[in-house]
């Protein structure tokens, strides 16, 4: 279908009638309990299949920043501070459960708001919201200090630790998974006894204000969670530079995470730094090509590419080369297209102009550096196509002196390269800044098992793409960053450990 006016497109996919009242509303900011409009301007939002103007967003400021900082100091001070931890588990579930409840409302705000699938928008973003939350409500109870035996002190002692939430955390998100990736952040904060002041994407706030206003009616006090919306390099930077904020966790490219984060230790934040990657996938002689070809398909495209762990270089034995390639262009070849609103989608539009534009230009230098087009966007009209779906591009002949075996694309293209030894395949997969995720297709467990362990990088799937479970850490290495989400690792960084001396008699 073209595109269109924004009405006929709400229309033609029977958009009910509450989530448009919503996401045509202008957006404001939700500080201490309540929305906030602010005074500094107001930016447009564009949704991004009809490339038509949605609504506007309150644009923050400093001051908004302050506000919130303050808001979320005196609710950290206030009656959630001393909350019994089942309490705050309590309040957690029920937060989780309001988001379960509100399943289809949620998935339209990420469907109209990214222009992602709305099937993947129920089926990954609000259920892994959902048992995100859970699974930390459950930590709650949980989080103790220790108690041991001093080992050099003379006399007797009693020696422990407490832990104590570290404070006011700012959360700045990107906008492939606006609502999964700031509970990725939300659920231990909160599990913890922190108060959060979150910072959404300035092209995707829709979803954020939605979990503020279900937080507020399960009963969560004014303050713990705020929202302020605006530019990243206004509020995301005033949040970073300011000292009332404890700990910034920051999920976004590679670029800004390294400026947040020098600007974050100016007044020595803690830090979580979630980046980028460039996930390398190595299909071995013993791989099953038919099964390699799928999930390396979905770990690629899911989203239209714009996944932070997407494999998009593959390394593939010269025995599979030929019929990985082939089953690699006739699957992408059926992936349906179209908007994220109609439920057969797979391959919808890229969240806005601008980051099509990027994709582009580097589809265009993969033709320009020589790699062999497979399926999708030929050279003839990349040039030329400046809107529109993308269609899932493949490319082979890839090496390692090319754009996009090196550079992360966020977008649905993949580079497929071939090798002949083992060594050189963890050698060219280890090579580049990143160190995300990696993946590897082979039916021999001592291969895939061995190479899980030459391979650098934060999260390795054997015979799988993308596989995330909130009981496991979730993070990179390198240029990727540092730090945790989700799983039992993650919850120390929301924490502040005491070591407490008691000297027994004189
Ligand atoms: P981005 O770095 O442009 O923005 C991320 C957040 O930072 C946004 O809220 C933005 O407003 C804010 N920001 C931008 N400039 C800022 C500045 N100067 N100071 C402070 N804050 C600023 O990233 P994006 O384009 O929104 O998202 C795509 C990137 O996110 C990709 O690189 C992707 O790999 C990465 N990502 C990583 C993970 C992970 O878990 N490692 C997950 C999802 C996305």
């Amino acid at each position: 279908m073209t595109s269109g006016s924004i009405a006929d497109y709400f229309a033609r996919y029977q958009v009910p009638a509450d989530v448009i009242t919503f996401v045509t509303r202008p957006v404001n900011h939700f500080i201490g309990g309540v929305e906030v409009d602010g005074e500094t301007g107001r930016i447009d939002l564009i949704e991004p299949f009809t490339r038509a103007r949605l609504t506007t967003m309150a644009s923050g400021s400093e001051v908004e920043v302050d506000s919130a900082v303050a808001a979320a100091r005196k609710a950290l001070a206030g009656p959630w501070g001393r909350l019994p931890p089942l309490e705050r588990q309590r309040l957690i579930l029920r937060l989780a459960a309001a988001i379960e409840a509100d399943t289809v409302f949620l998935s339209y705000l990420e469907a109209i708001g990214v222009g992602k699938s709305i099937s993947d928008a129920q089926a990954i973003d609000v259920f892994g919201s959902v048992a995100n939350l859970e699974y930390f409500a459950g930590w709650t109870s949980k989080l103790d200090g220790r108690t041991t035996s001093a080992v050099s002190l003379p006399g007797e002692t009693f020696i422990y630790t407490v832990k104590e939430p570290v404070g006011v955390v700012a959360a700045l998100v990107p906008w492939n998974f606006p609502l999964q990736t700031l509970v990725w952040k939300l659920g231990a904060a909160l599990a913890c006894g922190c108060t959060v002041v979150c910072k959404p994407s300035e092209l995707t706030p829709l979803s954020a204000m939605r979990l503020a206003h279900l937080a507020a009616d399960v009963g969560f006090p004014p303050g713990v969670i705020n929202v302020v919306n605006g530019l990243g390099h206004v509020v995301g930077q005033a949040l970073a530079a300011h000292p009332g904020i404890d700990k910034l966790t920051f999920t976004g490219s590679t670029p800004v995470g390294t400026a947040v984060g020098r600007t974050a230790l100016g007044t020595m934040k803690r830090l979580t730094l979630e980046l980028g990657g460039k996930s390398p996938v190595i299909v071995t002689a013993k791989a099953n090509v038919r099964n390699a070809a799928q999930a390396i398909l979905s770990g690629v495209f899911l989203n239209s590419g714009q996944v932070c762990d997407a494999g998009s270089r593959v390394y593939a034995h010269r025995n599979v080369y030929d019929e990985l390639l082939q089953e690699l262009k006739s699957g992408a070849e059926c992936l349906p297209a179209g908007p994220g609103l109609d439920p057969r989608s797979r391959i919808t539009p890229l969240v806005s102009t601008a980051h099509r534009a990027r994709v582009l230009e580097h589809i265009g230098s993969a033709h320009r550096e020589g790699a062999s087009l497979v399926t999708g966007e030929p050279a003839s009209t990349v040039e030329q196509r400046r809107d529109g779906i993308l269609r899932p591009t493949i490319f082979g002949s890839c090496t390692e002196d090319m754009r996009i075996f090196r550079e992360e694309i966020f977008g649905p293209v993949l580079g497929v390269s071939r090798f002949s030894e083992i060594d050189e395949a963890v050698e060219r997969a280890n090579s580049g800044e990143f160190g995300l995720a990696a993946a590897i297709y082979s039916d021999s467990v001592d291969e895939t098992i061995t190479l899980s362990r030459r391979l650098k990088a934060g999260n390795i799937y054997i015979n799988a793409h993308g596989l995330l479970d909130p009981a496991m850490p979730f993070g990179g290495m390198n240029a990727s960053g540092f730090g945790k989400d989700m799983g039992p690792e993650q919850l120390d960084s929301y924490l502040s450990t005491k070591s407490i001396y008691v000297q027994i008699g004189s």
